[in-house]
């Protein structure tokens, strides 16, 4: 390389490089950006990154010995760094042009504050404009259990806490059931902003939103995410089969599993139906106990 050319790259670097972008790669120059065919699943896209769509396929279960019905979800939403191992298919390769700063994260694992720290003050969405407090999660980050709600309620969004009114003292009696405390486990939802009269999160707002929470899962890595309700489990497992048909089964989350149960103020408006949530608390307990 020539004196001028050497020269003019340190210029463009440093160029680059106030500007904060720090990563270079090089490409091939007889490479395509991404050549590989993608299956596109027909669910939405949510968290940014959308896998094939899988026909449910049940897998037989080695690890506890019992015979739990696991299933790749149709058009599964995964985040990128927990899609099942399926090396023929790589996700998309994001091409930014240099003047685009990605708001992803940054590579390698992430700590739930370096998460936090960057929702910040969100005004990403809609609901930042209703909310009162931002509701992250809280628990154990290192939690063997992560729950998945909906989203923030009126005593959530006060305490900036999750699951702390009725749902959420419903919820704490289950956990207890299931063998373990509260502070062991770790609790989220999928959208950390209340929306407004407690209604269901819109699809901009998961697909805003969801992105935090599978860095948390990926911050997380738990062995089982247990999705209350049917918006978590659509959001988590792509799954939008009624929950009342699917609860209680496993599925597989890449390293982890998830179950789908019915959502606690559910059980609230419709007290005969605690039974599923009592039966599939019982399977949380099997599970982690390994039986
Ligand atoms: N319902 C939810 O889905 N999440 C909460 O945090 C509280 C109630």
């Amino acid at each position: 390389m020539d004196d001028r050319l050497r020269k003019d790259l340190a210029n463009w670097l440093e160029f680059y490089r106030e500007l904060g972008i720090e990563e270079f790669y090089r490409r091939d120059p007889n490479a395509l950006a991404y050549t590989a065919p993608v299956p596109r699943s027909t669910a939405p896209e949510l968290g940014g990154t959308t896998l094939a769509a899988h026909t449910a396929t049940p897998i037989p279960q080695a690890a506890t010995g019992t015979a739990l019905t696991e299933t790749l979800a149709p058009g599964a939403v995964r985040p990128p760094q927990m899609a099942i191992a399926a090396p023929a298919i790589r996700p998309p390769v994001p091409s930014f042009s240099l003047f685009e700063t990605p708001s992803r994260k940054p590579a390698g694992p992430e700590t739930l504050e370096q998460i936090r720290a960057d929702l910040g003050d969100c005004r990403r969405c809609k609901l930042a404009g209703g909310r009162k407090t931002i509701v992250f999660g809280e628990g154990n980050p290192h939690a063997e259990l992560v729950f998945v709600g909906e989203g923030p309620g009126a005593d959530e969004d006060e305490q900036g806490l999750p699951f702390v009114g009725r749902a959420g003292r419903l919820l704490n009696r289950m956990i207890q059931m299931a063998g373990m405390k509260r502070e062991e486990v770790y609790i989220c939802n999928i959208v950390k902003c209340r929306p407004p009269g407690n209604r269901t999160p819109e699809k901009d707002e998961i697909e805003t939103c969801s992105p935090f929470l599978f860095r948390q899962l990926e911050s997380i890595k738990p062995r089982l995410i247990c999705c209350l309700g049917a918006p978590a489990v659509k959001t988590v497992l792509g799954i939008k089969e009624g929950i009342t048909r699917i609860h209680g089964q496993f599925y597989d989350f890449a390293d982890a599993k998830a179950l789908a149960t019915v959502h606690p103020a559910y059980v609230l408006r419709n007290p005969r139906e605690e039974k599923i949530l009592r039966e599939d608390f019982e399977k949380i307990r099997q599970f982690l106990k390994g039986i």
